[in-house]
Formats: structure tokens, sequence, C-alpha cells
């Protein structure tokens, strides 16, 4: 893992590169069970060097709360790619193809029983599949790669539109249900008992 932070934080092989304070390796606990993805870092992600850091990121940590998960011990952020974006524009193919390759080397070490895409471009770049709709695709277990996948909307969709919220605490009651089967039986969450 360290060597593989090494190569993100100075790689140059794409033109991500050029514009960027910081490449963002991701944050976590190295041997979670949940994998979260993102799409790029933003602006504040950049200045700083860690992931889901904005008002994206703070809304993340509520939900993560609300289901008794942390970022140090149950779960791993990162990103399709790791430099950002100039204007938050969404990565081109280009970008995602030079780029992705950490992320599912970073997968693989984690070794994590279920990932998380969060919203459209994460879902569509991990599956590698363009025709995904994540109104659709959201709160449906996917098989990718011998692991569970859950596709939600991203956290900045919810701060555009608060009413998405509740069909996200739908999907993360259904991470939260597979966690307890796969991981923890007893892992407890304050907002949501059965
Ligand atoms: S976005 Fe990825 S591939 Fe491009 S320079 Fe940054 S780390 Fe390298």
């Amino acid at each position: 893992m360290e060597r593989l932070k090494q190569r993100i934080l100075t790689c140059t092989a794409c033109p991500l590169h050029s514009d960027r304070n910081h490449a963002i390796f991701g944050e976590g606990n190295t041997n979670a069970e949940i994998f979260l993805v993102g799409e790029a870092p933003g602006a504040d992600e950049d200045r700083v060097g860690r992931p889901f850091i904005g008002k994206s990121g703070q809304l993340l940590d509520k939900i993560l709360g609300a289901c008794g998960f942390t970022r140090q011990q149950h779960v791993f952020i990162s990103n399709i790619v790791r430099c950002r974006p100039p204007n938050n524009r969404v990565p081109t193919n280009r970008e995602v193809e030079t780029c992705i390759p950490y992320l599912h080397e970073q997968i693989d070490l984690v070794n994590p029983r279920i990932i998380i895409t969060l919203g459209s471009t994460a879902t569509r770049k991990l599956l590698n599949d363009e025709s995904c709709k994540i109104t659709a695709a959201r709160g449906h277990w996917l098989q990718w790669n011998n692991r569970l996948l859950m596709p939600v909307y991203h956290p900045a969709a919810l701060l555009r539109n608060p009413r998405l919220k509740k069909d996200t605490w739908e999907d993360f009651k259904k991470v939260i249900r597979t966690y307890r089967k796969l991981v923890d039986p007893s892992h407890c969450s304050e907002h949501f008992r059965e």
C-alpha cells in the first residue's frame, strides 16, 4: 500500500497532474470491508490532500455516522481519478483509463467485501458501463469482481436535491443489513435497529 501511495502521489501519467496541488491517495482503514468510490477530488480535496472533505464529504460523514460507520474503522474512501479535473468537470475517458488501474490495485489490497459507488460517474467507470443510470442502478446489489457493489447517489446530488436523501437512507440500510450478515452481526447503528 505504501508503494502504491508513492506512485499515486508522484504520478504524472495524465494531463490532470499539471494543475493539481495534491494527488489524493484515499483514506480510511486499509483492511476495511467497505470501500467507497467517488468520482474525483474537488477544490477542497485538492487543497488539503484528503478525499471527501468539503460539503459533500461532511454529508457523507453524517450518513456513515447514521449507519454506525466511521472513516477510521469501517471504510476506505477513494476516487476514480486522483487529481482534480479543471472546474470539476467529469474526467475524460482517457484520464479514467490512465488512472483507474490504481483504484483496481487499491481495491485488491484492501480486499473489501462491499463496494459503494457514489454517483453516476463512479458507478459507470468502475462497472465500465456507460449506459448505467444511477436513478435505476441505485439501491440494487450488483456483483463486481466477486465483490458486492451498491451504487448510491453522490452526496453532492443530495445537497442539490434533498428529496433524494430518503432513497439514499434506504440504500444505506441495505448496506447495514449486508454488513451485519457478512461481517459483524452485532454491528450497531443508533438509527437502524432490526
Ligand atoms: S489523475 Fe491519476 S493518472 Fe492522472 S496524473 Fe493524477 S494520479 Fe496520475
